[in-house]
């Protein structure tokens, strides 16, 4: 990448920049800088005209109608096959429905019924809380005495053993944006006879992933994050066709079933991802999240990860550069290979610094104990931003203005 030395260096890049028309795509508000994308991601201008749509024709008009006029009851797959082109699955293979914290709870309870001779569900500690939590919650449902066990992230390889039946992982960290080899872990995990379920939250949309090139078992992620789909928005799910009809559903919801308008006092599942599905999905916010699909689609995936790749990498240097002695040490992988689309630094104050950027428009977030985090959205982020971002850190951190008892106050929500 070029040197930037100056603002009009960062717009440059912004001008050559092939993602660039994507920016007016978004509802950006005035004055604001948004690195925050991986936490929830902004909304697309296009998307409130078709909520309203929804709302008023098709719900308001339509009625029960819509269910097959307006294929409502086709969205979990029709917004699965979308879902599919982004992490390179068949179109039969995903299915939007429910929330990543559910579709945690039936991938891990597929595994248990597949390799049901296995007790262990393995996973690293410091992983994202809710999919260890779904871990402990299926353990005290199970006769079998399931056990979920967490290690090291360094130690992962060690405990993958034949008493293991399926490995959790998140593959890009949450909090450090450290990426996982997918692939290579896989192979070692099936080596074993473990089966693999890949949380993809802070990784579709902004990492590259190629889930049958890897070889998953199982994968899942996020509307809200980098799919711009709306606060609460419904996630996906990717179950390998081999895997599909193996298992039948811990929360076996009518639409679910085979023939659910046969109201039949016996469940038997549907065949396929169909099977998934427990109720009936949430068409307002399928709605949100299509228009969020299918602007992300329009854009080139080796186009959106080489550019998030450029503004996180130049994030990283002019934080070094202009703000080095002020103590920041990067808490995500300097190599831009092995890095997500975010930035981390350790500081001791960082949470007081983070507040202090948001009250001057510059919006990250915080992570225990002591993580300053920000997301770099290819679509909508750019590289004057970053600039200009730097520029505003600088001048914090020179004045001090971080160090006031308003910003030192812990929210609800960090
Ligand atoms: C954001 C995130 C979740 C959130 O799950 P919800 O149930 O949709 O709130 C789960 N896992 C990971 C790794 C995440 O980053």
């Amino acid at each position: 990448m070029p040197t930037v030395n100056t603002r009009e260096d960062a717009l440059a890049l912004d001008q050559r920049d092939p993602l660039a028309k994507f920016r007016d795509a978004f509802v950006y508000p005035e004055g604001l800088i948004y690195f925050d994308g991986n936490s929830l991601g902004m909304l697309p201008k296009a998307t409130p005209e078709r909520v309203r749509q929804v709302v008023e024709d098709e719900w308001g008009q339509g009625l029960i109608r819509s269910w097959v006029a307006a294929d409502w009851i086709g969205a979990p797959e029709r917004l699965g096959a979308k879902v599919a082109r982004l992490i390179g699955a068949d179109s039969d293979e995903v299915i939007v429905t429910d929330t990543l914290s559910l579709n945690i709870f039936k991938a891990l309870a597929a595994c248990v019924q597949i390799n049901n001779t296995r007790s262990i569900l393995l996973s690293e500690t410091g992983n994202f809380p809710t999919d260890v939590y779904m871990m402990e919650g299926l353990a005290t449902l199970s006769e079998r005495h399931i056990t979920p066990k967490l290690v090291a992230p360094e130690d992962i390889e060690a405990h993958l053993t034949e008493d293991v039946c399926a490995l959790l992982l998140t593959q890009t960290h949450y909090k450090f944006g450290s990426v996982r080899d997918m692939k290579a872990l896989t192979e070692k995990a099936h080596a074993k006879g473990i089966l693999v379920i890949w949380d993809l939250a802070h990784s579709a949309g902004a990492v590259p992933v190629n889930v049958h090139d890897v070889k998953a078992d199982f994968a899942l992620g996020c509307g809200y994050k980098y799919l711009n789909g709306g606060p609460g928005a419904p996630s996906f799910l990717y179950v390998a066709r081999r895997h599909q009809n193996e298992s039948r559903p811990v929360l076996p919801g009518w639409l679910g079933h085979a023939a659910p308008f046969a109201f039949s006092d016996q469940y038997e599942p549907a065949s396929g991802m169909r099977r998934y599905v427990c109720s009936s999905p949430s068409l307002l916010h399928m709605a949100a999240l299509e228009v969020g699909l299918d602007l992300l689609l329009e854009a080139d995936d080796q186009e959106r990860r080489a550019k998030s790749q450029a503004l996180t990498s130049l994030f990283l240097e002019l934080v070094q550069t202009r703000c080095g002695e002020f103590g920041f040490e990067p808490a995500c992988p300097l190599d831009r290979d092995a890095r997500g689309s975010q930035v981390s630094f350790r500081h001791e104050e960082g949470y007081a610094i983070v507040q202090a950027l948001i009250a001057r428009g510059v919006i990250g977030d915080f992570r225990d104990p002591n993580i300053m985090r920000f997301g770099f959205a290819p679509l909508y982020n750019t590289f004057t931003e970053v600039w200009d971002a730097v520029d505003i850190l600088h001048d914090i951190m020179t004045t001090r203005s971080w160090d006031k008892p308003e910003f030192k106050h812990r929210g609800k929500v960090t």
